[in-house]
């Protein structure tokens, strides 16, 4: 017999969404946007009690003694949270109507669920993995990182350890799996590779330098992966090539025909700052509407980074054409690598983190992975110091819990070099941090920042620059700096490659 019509609300977790629980409470993943949001131990209770229920009637759960801590949740707190969470995405609100006799489940106490929070002060599990399934490149672009590494790593797993990778990476809980190299495209299991991943239940991206990809190919990939980022040569674009903007135009056009979300990677060298207009228009004009802004990282050739490594000057710059360009074109998105979070400094801490801005998260909320299955914090941090383990023989777990370098970079404000350094004493520093890459031992300032915030003025005039590296070298129990005034003027002005971070030439 059909039931009575069902005149209240019903809610329920959209079944987009993935929920893990964390000693602060949740990480919530909306695998159609990407989007993921940290929730406290009171809304992840609420959500879980949701997610347990399967379909609930709002009026009952408001009702419910849901308790934190011994004391019940206010009813008006779990409504906030719920319109919140309905807002983005997490919570589907079912319109009023009959509902089968399976959803009309009356709450009983039964359906309230006890959380035992983890004890441990860091995520169960990263939220990204960066996969580099190999090195292997024909190309040889100036500006690429990898060429540092490539030589560490001669080995790359086979497709039925790749498998195995994938299995232990997907049982512990990550949401996502982004793929890169080298060039993944040149591996001919690549199709595999993303079938198990997706359906080991990643969402998974591709990053290639390719502009030109057999339809074949794609065909294939498009049943199993969410996007694909595209590694732009902007030095082609700036020189006004006029076949690279056909190619991918026709890449372009191909990858929305597959409903493949189609994203654009671009280096912010000196040359594509001061191009960058014209670089977002002949990319407007080939279909793309994501854009992803990558930190100039220190490529191999010194020269070459000395040239084209932005100042502080091309960096306002950048911030100032990308504010025009966004006001021009009203329907692209830019997306900013967590290496430029300095760009964003000056905003109020707590708008940034609820913004999901949260600048360095090496080690907490991404890992890397080197061709050979290899762990390192980020994939910038990849030399035998920065090594936490290798997937291919070692348990996940024990990895992610036990590693003293994951534990290093995930904790690393923490540090002493970290605190008395500019970016420790920053105003952005939880939501920025620095790149690690860029700092002298790997872990303190980040010598290509702008400069640090201090209360909600910048600091840049009365920033003291020899005083900030007195502060990284130490100082005698005397107190007196290890280096002097006069001999770090004479390093500044020797303009060799002192900004070439140290670590990567001493490593
Ligand atoms: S070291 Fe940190 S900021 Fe730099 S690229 Fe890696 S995760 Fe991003
Ligand atoms: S000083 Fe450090 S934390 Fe502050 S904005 Fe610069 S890089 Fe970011």
């Amino acid at each position: 017999m059909m039931g009575e019509p069902v005149k209240s609300k019903f809610i329920k977790l959209s079944d987009r969404v993935k929920i893990r629980k964390e000693y602060f409470g949740g990480v919530l993943f909306n695998m159609d946007t990407g989007d993921i949001i940290d929730v406290d131990r009171e809304a992840f209770t609420v959500l879980s009690i949701i997610k347990h229920n399967e379909l609930v009637n709002m009026d009952a759960l408001l009702d419910m003694p849901i308790t934190y801590k011994g004391k019940r949740i206010n009813s008006g707190n779990i409504k906030g949270v719920i319109f919140r969470l309905a807002d983005m995405g997490i919570i589907d609100v079912m319109p009023n109507g009959i509902l089968s006799k399976h959803y009309r489940k009356p709450f009983q106490d039964k359906n309230l669920i006890k959380i035992k929070w983890p004890a441990h002060e860091h995520l169960s599990a990263p939220e990204t993995v960066h996969w580099a399934v190999t090195y292997k490149c024909g190309e040889a672009c100036p500006d690429c990182y990898i060429e540092r590494h490539k030589s560490l790593f001669t080995k790359e797993l086979d497709t039925q350890a790749a498998f195995n990778l994938i299995s232990k990476i997907a049982d512990s809980g990550v949401f996502q799996l982004a793929i890169g190299g080298g060039e993944p495209l040149m591996r001919s299991d690549l199709e595999d590779i993303v079938q198990r991943a997706s359906e080991k239940g990643l969402v998974v991206h591709i990053t290639t330098g390719k502009y030109e990809i057999e339809s074949q190919r794609l065909d294939v990939l498009a049943k199993y992966i969410k996007t694909i980022q595209i590694g732009i040569r902007t030095d082609e674009l700036i020189n006004g090539n006029i076949s690279t903007g056909e190619k991918l135009r026709a890449l372009v056009t191909q990858l929305n025909e597959r409903s493949i979300i189609t994203g654009a990677n671009l280096i912010m060298t000196r040359s594509s700052i001061h191009n960058f207009d014209r670089i977002i228009e002949m990319l407007v004009s080939s279909g793309f509407k994501r854009y992803t802004l990558l930190r100039y990282k220190p490529p191999n050739n010194v020269k070459r980074w000395l040239q084209e490594k932005p100042n502080q000057q091309d960096l306002e710059l950048l911030e100032e054409r990308l504010m025009v360009m966004q006001e021009m074109h009203t329907d692209i998105s830019f997306r900013i690598d967590c290496a430029l979070s300095f760009l964003e400094r000056r905003l109020n801490p707590q708008t940034a983190l609820y913004s999901g801005i949260r600048g360095c998260v090496a080690g907490e909320r991404i890992i890397s992975i080197t061709p050979d299955g290899s762990v390192y914090p980020c994939s910038q941090l990849v030399r035998d110091i920065f090594k936490a383990g290798n997937l291919l023989n070692e348990d996940y777990k024990c990895i992610w819990y036990r590693s003293n370098v994951l534990k290093k970079y995930r904790n690393f404000r923490e540090k002493k070099c970290f605190k008395n350094s500019s970016c420790g004493k920053c105003q952005a520093k939880l939501f920025c941090g620095g790149c690690r890459v860029f700092a002298e031992d790997a872990i303190g300032f980040d010598l290509g920042c702008p400069g640090p915030v201090c209360g909600s003025n910048f600091i840049d005039d009365e920033y003291d620059v020899i005083a900030d590296i007195q502060d990284t070298i130490g100082y005698t129990d005397g107190g007196f700096p290890y280096a002097t005034r006069d001999e770090i003027e004479k390093w500044l002005e020797e303009g060799t490659n002192k900004d070439y971070p140290s670590w990567i030439n001493n490593g």
